[in-house]
């Protein structure tokens, strides 16, 4: 799997935190399921966006750049993603890119200008196939606009700049283009094709298509990747939460009012394809039934066992809850049918706490911690209450 990382510019906020939550539980679910997951992400610390903070700031572009990019792990880190296993920066990817954008223009894919490399995107048909734009609407979304290119809709794999953040290629001095940097991540890591790639939906178009373009040209293969996974967008009052509006609230400031654990159980009440709002109400209502939640576990954890074997119903009751909970999984990650499973479980397991015995009460508890670690939802909140003896768990 690769998700599309930050561009490090400045400080990651709650719809980052959105998006790359989403993907640590889907990773977790993964997992739970028996598969094995190889998880990458790039760190785009080469885009304009770094070189005009730096030129305001009157700082070096990768240096600003990787002041953030720790600033974005640290952040991530606090919030309980675990998940990735690999962090790749564009700035150590540029060999290849380079190489990249050549097998492009030997295809036949991309021709030179005196400004810089573009995709022809008219010698690739499928273009507009992921966001189901046609063809007018395509034409109509003027993207970088530059007087040298053959067509309105071609994208930059190269850019020509003799000064600033630059690196040598065959086209002369420049830096890459923003979409060749997913793919020159990607595919030497994964192959020609593979299974998920996920991000923000706003990336669909025209960065995933452009994603797409490129390495379905360069490969001759499709599909480059089997399944697309989008978040939805967060936005507050109606509007998209992002630096350019001043909006946006910082993972690191959310992370002073509110635990991990209830950021995650707030974005996991929606579905992460759906736009949602950014809400203190709904906030405050995640907090509310996790601290619920927690409690039922508690007073569980708490009440005393007593002898006799119920093994067979406490196995019943978990195989239960687990079905249910991996019924809502399995459907596109429904976290937010999940929840509610684990919140009943949770409820029951109160009320039975007094009647287990030991043994059965460790299966439980296992049983509910494994699923609760998906939706990354206990945050060590609770866990080191009561272990005091035997049934303790690994
Ligand atoms: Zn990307």
């Amino acid at each position: 799997m690769f998700v599309c990382g930050p561009t490090v510019y400045d400080y990651v906020h709650l719809g980052h935190a959105r998006t790359y939550l989403a993907f640590d539980t889907i990773t977790r679910y993964l997992k739970f399921s028996g598969y094995r997951v190889r998880y990458l992400m790039n760190i785009t610390d080469v885009a304009e966006r770094v070189v005009q903070r730096a030129a305001e700031l009157k700082r070096d572009p990768l240096q600003l750049a990787h002041e953030y990019e720790t600033a974005f792990l640290e952040d991530i880190r606090a919030l309980g993603v675990t998940e990735v296993d690999k962090f790749e920066r564009a700035s150590d990817a540029i060999p290849k890119m380079i190489a990249q954008v050549s097998g492009l223009i030997n295809k036949g894919f991309a021709y030179e200008t005196e400004t810089g490399v573009y995709f022809e995107v008219r010698k690739f048909p499928k273009f507009g196939e992921l966001s189901g734009l046609s063809q007018e609407e395509l034409s109509l979304r003027r993207l970088e606009l530059c007087s040298s290119k053959r067509n309105p809709e071609d994208f930059s794999l190269w850019r020509k700049y003799e000064e600033g953040l630059a690196w040598d290629s065959p086209w002369g001095r420049g830096r890459p283009g923003w979409h060749i940097e997913d793919t020159a991540v990607s595919m030497p890591a994964f192959g020609d094709t593979y299974d998920l790639h996920g991000g923000a939906s706003e990336l669909i178009f025209p960065h995933h298509e452009a994603e797409i373009a490129q390495a379905e040209a360069l490969t001759g293969k499709a599909p480059f990747v089997r399944y697309w996974l989008h978040t939805g967008l967060l936005s507050v009052s109606g509007r998209k939460m992002s630096k350019s509006l001043g909006n946006v609230i910082r993972i690191r400031d959310a992370l002073k009012e509110y635990k991990p654990a209830e950021l995650r159980f707030y974005f996991e009440t929606v579905h992460y394809r759906a736009p949602t709002t950014y809400s203190n109400t709904g906030l405050n209502a995640a907090r509310k039934r996790l601290n619920r939640l927690n409690d039922n576990l508690t007073s569980f954890l708490k009440a005393a066992t007593r002898q006799g074997s119920q093994t067979g119903k406490a196995s019943a009751m978990l195989a239960r809850h687990e079905a249910a909970f991996k019924r809502f999984m399995n459907d596109d990650f429904n976290t937010s049918g999940a929840l509610t499973v684990l919140e009943e479980f949770a409820r029951l397991l109160a009320k039975r706490g007094g009647k287990l015995d030991q043994h059965s009460k460790a299966m439980l508890e296992e049983g509910f911690r494994r699923m609760a670690n998906v939706l990354g939802i206990l945050d060590g909140q609770v866990s080191t209450t009561t272990h005091e003896g035997g049934g303790a768990l690994p």
